[in-house]
């Protein structure tokens, strides 16, 4: 089921296939005459880098083309509709049990990685009681983000169709509503959080932080006139809360946080705003089930 990753045009194969395998003809946008999908041909590094970049292309690559089945021109057969939607449920499976995998294991190595540097130690029980915690706070994120995204479709009635997609003038239809699954939302989130967490997990192990109390230099007090107590004091606590603030989990969340709203503006028709309230809501619910099974399972 894939789409043109120019204009997201519903397309019925990326490329032909002639003879061998790797003899193959890349198709053809039949509304922006662009090729569908160049990245079909590209290697593994051009894709994570199209995704470190952002680029709306590798999103629909990675949803919609990935794995689709070529047409086969010796044998001139077409692949049923069915037998290409299974193909491509089989192959989102696939892909969301992998990255679901990685991003736990790194969000785990993580948590477990101060305890172990740190004199404190950690025991295995510690490290599973971690692991159930990431594994919790990741469900609450992807239930509550799937279901007000869903929500949002619903009321703009992208999906379900309304009028259904088969009817539309052709020359408006959207591959990525016609091809839509609710499994794309979480998949988007996976692929756009694996950048952020791999570079908070090699800053964590690469960069020392500095050790530097903090300057105690305050704004309010080089004025030339008298500041209230209460503000200085309120001064005080700002810097001491920022000085002892982990930045690279703030700025790789950040990081996660805008790649994850990018991935679903190229996924959903949503206004920003509608997309930034999904992603919010998804952290806050990870974070405040996190919280709890914190207090149950690791303490
Ligand atoms: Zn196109």
């Amino acid at each position: 089921m894939p789409v043109c990753t120019h204009c997201a045009y519903p397309a019925d194969y990326v490329y032909t296939t002639y003879k061998t395998k790797s003899n193959i003809r890349l198709g053809v946008c039949l509304r922006c005459d662009q090729f569908l999908d160049p990245l079909i041909e590209h290697p593994g590094l051009v894709i994570l880098l199209d995704l470190i970049l952002l680029k709306p292309r590798v999103f629909l690559h990675l949803l919609f083309n990935m794995g689709s089945p070529p047409f086969d021109a010796d044998k001139g057969i077409a692949i049923p509709a069915l037998d290409q939607q299974r193909r491509r449920e089989y192959q989102i499976r696939k892909d969301m049990m992998k990255l679901i995998l990685i991003s736990a294991i790194a969000e785990t190595a993580l948590r477990v990685l101060p305890h172990m540097i740190s004199s404190s130690g950690v025991t295995p029980a510690h490290i599973c009681a971690i692991a159930g915690t990431v594994f919790l706070e990741g469900i609450a994120q992807h239930i509550v983000t799937i279901t007000l995204a869903l929500q949002a479709l619903k009321h703009r009635r992208w999906y379900p169709c309304d009028p259904p997609e088969a009817e539309k003038d052709d020359a408006k239809s959207d591959g990525r509503q016609k091809h839509f699954l609710p499994t794309l939302i979480p998949l988007t989130i996976l692929y756009t959080s694996i950048i952020p967490l791999s570079l908070q997990l090699l800053l964590m192990i690469w960069v020392t932080p500095s050790q530097s109390h903090l300057t105690t230099t305050s704004l309010f007090s080089t004025l030339p006139f008298i500041v209230p107590q209460q503000l200085l004091e309120l001064e005080r606590a700002l810097i001491e809360a920022w000085a002892h603030t982990d930045k690279i989990w703030i700025g790789t969340r950040l990081l996660g946080g805008m790649s994850a709203g990018f991935g679903l503006r190229v996924l959903l028709p949503t206004k920003p705003w509608e997309t930034t309230v999904i992603i919010l809501a998804g952290w806050m619910s990870a974070a405040f089930i996190g919280q709890m099974a914190e207090r149950l399972l690791v303490k």
